[in-house]
């Protein structure tokens, strides 16, 4: 079995940020929530210190792998009491996968493990297997009650495709409380975008150092799930990491890599990864049905979707064949 992995990197790049150069700019590079993590803050202060530690504490915290999390203690055990992040996100996770139809499922965990994709052993499951694990894919069947949370047998539960958008929305609150004119937080494909007005390219993943285009936008989070983010290669098949919670396996439906823009973290995270699994032509009834956020889907045969909101703030990269198509309301 070929084992690739390609580990999510830093590969956004924000083109302009001329209105905050007039203060004082902090960088920060680090790792964490499996990713690496890099902050520029414009007035903060020493702002960055504090943003990394909070990067640290939601990881420790959230992280389904670390032995020492909330998440983990759950999964072992089926019943935990939470303090307040790990509860916050898990609430609002369920209202997420209820709002989604569950394509954004937390509960896809024990297959997301059974591909190995946890542990880097990948292999591709028997169908027996698939079956059992799929039945086990059901977020309505995580029970919470005041700050108590229940799972059913062999169920157990992934927050990795909502965690940065978390922290993204987090980070926002501490860089509101403190003097920083402007900031941006690239958090491992999940990027905060923070009192200035920024360009940012969006990454290829037919080539996932450069761009396929720009998107003008203001503050908000920028959020991007791709396959090439993180895949194995068995027999010339590429397997995603990214699951289809009503099959177990890793989605097959031509999409390439969505981004979305929102102004709430969690909800550009969470909709990146369930839109992902809805394909362009679900995703499309899901944005006419919804508010508060916008898209950008690339498919296998080189279309662009891009939803009319942000259509005219995006431009093609220079030499970028991809097929421009409006999306509307
Ligand atoms: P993202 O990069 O935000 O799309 O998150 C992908 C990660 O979330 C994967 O690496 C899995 O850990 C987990 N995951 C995979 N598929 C799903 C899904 N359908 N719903 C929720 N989490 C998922
Ligand atoms: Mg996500």
């Amino acid at each position: 079995m070929k084992k690739t992995t390609c580990i999510l990197l830093c590969i956004w790049m924000v083109l302009s940020l001329t209105s905050c150069k007039n203060t004082a700019e902090e960088t920060a590079s680090f790792e964490a929530m499996d990713t690496v993590m890099s902050l520029k803050v414009y007035g903060g202060d020493g702002i960055c210190g504090t943003l990394e530690a909070r990067a640290h504490e939601l990881d420790e915290l959230l992280s389904s792998a670390d032995t020492d999390s909330e998440i983990y203690r759950l999964n072992k055990n089926g019943t935990a009491r939470l303090t307040g992040d790990a509860l916050t996100l898990i609430n609002r996770s369920l209202s997420l996968s209820a709002e989604t139809d569950g394509s954004f499922d937390m509960t896809v965990y024990p297959a997301v493990c059974a591909w190995g994709f946890i542990s880097g052993n990948y292999q591709i499951p028997d169908g027996k297997t698939l079956d059992a694990l799929a039945q086990n894919i059901d977020y309505r069947q995580v029970s919470v009650n005041g700050d108590s949370v229940s799972l059913p047998e062999n169920a157990a539960i992934d927050l990795g495709a909502v965690a940065k958008g978390y922290l993204a929305d987090e980070c926002a609150d501490i860089l509101g409380g403190s003097g920083a004119s402007c900031a941006v937080l690239n958090l491992g494909g999940t990027i905060l975008l923070y009192g200035a007005a920024f360009k940012v390219g969006v990454a290829d993943p037919e080539n996932p150092a450069g761009y396929f285009g720009y998107l003008s936008c203001g503050e908000g989070v920028v959020a991007t799930s791709g396959g090439y983010e993180r895949y194995f290669e068995q027999d010339g098949v590429r397997y995603i990491h990214i699951l289809d919670p009503k099959t177990a396996k890793p989605v097959d439906n031509g999409t390439l890599s969505v981004t979305i823009f929102s102004d709430d973290g969690v909800l550009s995270d969470a909709l990146s990864t369930a839109l992902f699994v809805m394909g362009i032509d679900k995703a499309t009834a899901y944005y006419q049905n919804h508010d508060g956020f916008d898209f950008i889907l690339l498919t296998d045969d080189g279309k662009l979707y891009v939803t009319e909101e942000i259509y005219d703030r995006f431009s093609l990269a220079d030499g970028c064949s991809y097929q421009l198509k409006k999306v509307k309301k």
